[in-house]
């Protein structure tokens, strides 16, 4: 039997759904918030809905944002004609931190999977297809993850855009086979940017 609390014993409910978080950390992180000052836990809980309220997708990359565009789609430094496609928002960071691109980001929100039912009409292609059109782009690179659906994604996207005859790369050798782009290292990615090769 629990010797926690009531209300103890449902935050911890709670704490155990967070990714990477198990019991013995959830109790640590309540003995935490009993340690903390009432101000402090109050800002915690504030940001955490304030994040939920306030931050959505980009109008125009996908990428995560609190305005109609995101912080890269409003840098003016950015070179708007070079698109690198990615799965999700968190690829986004990954890429970033490596700081070897400086073009924009296509954020597709998913990759193709026949087996978990997701097929191409679940992903944001409709309004990739039509950056392509109305902006002179110069090259689009494709880093989807180099497991089997990010594969079959970009085998997908491939299909579809070479007619446009636009440049058109996958990101190169160094990301292990069957891994996410989010988990490489900043100089993995950007040795596997630079050996991006044209297809
Ligand atoms: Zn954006």
């Amino acid at each position: 039997m629990s010797t926690f609390t009531d209300s103890i014993e449902k935050l911890i409910e709670s704490l155990i759904k967070l990714p990477g978080i198990g019991r013995r950390s959830a109790e640590r992180i309540v003995n935490y918030i009993l340690g903390a000052s009432k101000e402090e836990i109050r800002i915690l809980s504030e940001r955490i809905t304030k994040v939920k309220e306030n931050v959505r997708f980009c109008n125009i990359c996908n990428n995560l944002s609190e305005q109609e565009a995101c912080k890269i789609c409003q840098d003016v430094r950015r070179q708007k004609d070079v698109i690198c496609i990615v799965e999700k928002p968190s690829d986004v960071t990954a890429i970033e931190k490596a700081g070897v691109f400086h073009g924009v980001y296509h954020v597709l929100l998913g990759s193709i999977s026949p087996l978990e039912g997701r097929g191409p009409q679940d992903l944001k292609i409709s309004g990739l297809l039509e950056r392509i059109k109305q902006n002179n782009i110069k090259e689009i690179i494709i880093a989807t993850d180099a497991d089997t659906e990010g594969e079959t994604t970009a085998i997908y996207l491939t299909k579809l855009i070479k007619p446009q005859g636009v440049k058109l790369s996958r990101i190169g050798l160094g990301i292990p086979v069957g891994s996410n782009l989010e988990y490489a290292d900043s100089s993995t990615l950007s040795k596997s940017l630079e050996a991006r090769r044209t297809i």
